[in-house]
């Protein structure tokens, strides 16, 4: 069966365009006051609990939940400044963008009324633990093993490149429960919620490109989990991660991660840039553009109830080629200048340029690779 793609144009409603004047104020209000660096992202709970209060967490939940029973095109744009601001995302973005609507869904109504509403407030950090040292991109051969015991689960095992589990209140864990049938290799692993201070649980760094902390290793040895922590059915995971992973694909968080460096360099380039330069960031912003309403779109239909799986990949696809391209299409536009010239060889630009270009290498890896996101894409267009 063939496929073809959709991207029904979409508008920002009104609602929408006066709240991202709002975010927009907050932002310049919390940069100027000193809460945070533009461009710089990074971890702060403070912020995150600012965000909570401003009502920008769990936007489209039910209120029962504390959530705002907002349009996913309003959290959009409030995920789009945050982004294209640099802001200090990382304490709440998995927790909003991803766990908090899996146990939306999934989760068991005491654990909903329990953490759901934490979220919201911009208290809890969650990580996510798909990879294993043995399944990345295979994500469903995962062996981290979860055996039943008495009113629960004992869990052994490993994950591998888990942002923020140093930070992280929980983690939505998939884990094999059972061994894969012959007639589907993808069941037998189940969701689970853990707790990342739980006895036996240890954490260790993994120091990436630019030398920050952002992923770990994280061994698993005899973690007891309650009954009440298993997301959804028992060895039925396969389905409910996919639909995970179209929320962590859709999102402006996938093609504006060096957008800080553009704004810089339009900046340092001042009103009137030369001839190339100008047409240059033409080039920059007209691309842009067409990824925004694309990714835009994929709000569109996750509003509209739908499971945009192989566009949510497209958009994954197109956008972090984009980002990752970016730093090496400024330098070429904008090779450092003499040292004589001090205003040119702007200190900020720099920084942020060097900030893109480290790490740029790894946009087409998290979040599923270039790879096996073509794969998907084919498959959506019915090629494999
Ligand atoms: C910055 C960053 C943050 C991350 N955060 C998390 C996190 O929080 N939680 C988490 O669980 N994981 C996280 N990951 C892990 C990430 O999801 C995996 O690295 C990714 O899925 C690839 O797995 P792998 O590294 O084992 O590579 P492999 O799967 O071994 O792939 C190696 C190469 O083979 C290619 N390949 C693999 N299978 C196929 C195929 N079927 N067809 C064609 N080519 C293929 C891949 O594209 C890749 O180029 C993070 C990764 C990064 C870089």
């Amino acid at each position: 069966m063939t496929f073809s793609f959709r991207f029904d144009p979409i508008s920002l409603p009104e609602e929408a365009k006066a709240l991202q004047e709002e975010v927009r104020a907050f932002l310049r209000e919390e940069a100027a006051r000193g809460g945070f660096t533009p461009g710089k992202g990074g971890f702060s709970r403070e912020f995150g609990r600012k965000v909570g209060a401003r009502g920008w967490l769990g936007m489209t939940w039910p209120k029962k939940y504390g959530g705002g029973e907002r349009s996913q095109l309003e959290r959009y744009v409030v995920t789009e400044e945050m982004l294209a601001w640099g802001a200090p995302t990382r304490s709440f973005s998995t927790g909003d963008r991803q766990s908090g609507p899996m146990l939306l869904r999934y989760g068991q109504e005491e654990i909903k009324e329990k953490i759901l509403p934490r979220i919201v407030r911009g208290e809890l950090c969650f990580c996510i633990g798909l990879s294993e040292p043995n399944s990345g991109s295979d994500v469903f051969a995962a062996s981290t093993r979860a055996k039943k015991t008495a009113g629960g689960w004992l869990v052994n095992g490993r994950k591998i490149w888990t942002s923020n589990a140093h930070e992280a209140d929980y983690m939505i864990a998939l884990l094999r429960t059972s061994p894969p049938t012959p007639e589907n290799r993808r069941h037998g692993l189940s969701q689970f919620l853990v707790e990342m201070r739980a006895p036996g649980m240890t954490i260790r760094p993994i120091i990436n490109l630019t030398g920050s902390h952002e992923f770990n290793e994280v061994v698993f040895d005899d973690v007891f989990l309650p009954d009440s922590h298993l997301v959804g059915d028992l060895d039925m995971a396969w389905k409910q991660a996919t639909d995970e992973l179209a929320f962590e694909r859709s999102g402006p968080d996938r093609w504006i991660e060096t957008f800080p460096c553009f704004v810089e360099f339009v900046r340092q380039r001042g009103a009137e840039p030369s001839e190339r330069v100008a047409e240059g960031i033409g080039r920059a912003v007209a691309e842009l553009m067409t990824l925004r309403r694309m990714s835009l779109s994929v709000a569109g239909m996750l509003q509209a109830g739908k499971s945009p799986i192989a566009e949510a990949a497209l958009v994954k696809d197109l956008g972090t080629n984009f980002e990752q391209a970016l730093p090496d299409k400024i330098r070429l536009l904008a090779p450092p200048l003499s040292d004589e010239d001090p205003d040119a060889n702007d200190a900020r630009f720099e920084e942020a340029l060097r900030h893109a270009t480290l790490i740029a290498p790894k946009l087409t890896i998290q979040g599923g690779t270039r790879e096996v996101l073509r794969g998907i894409i084919a498959r959506g267009l019915g090629l494999r």
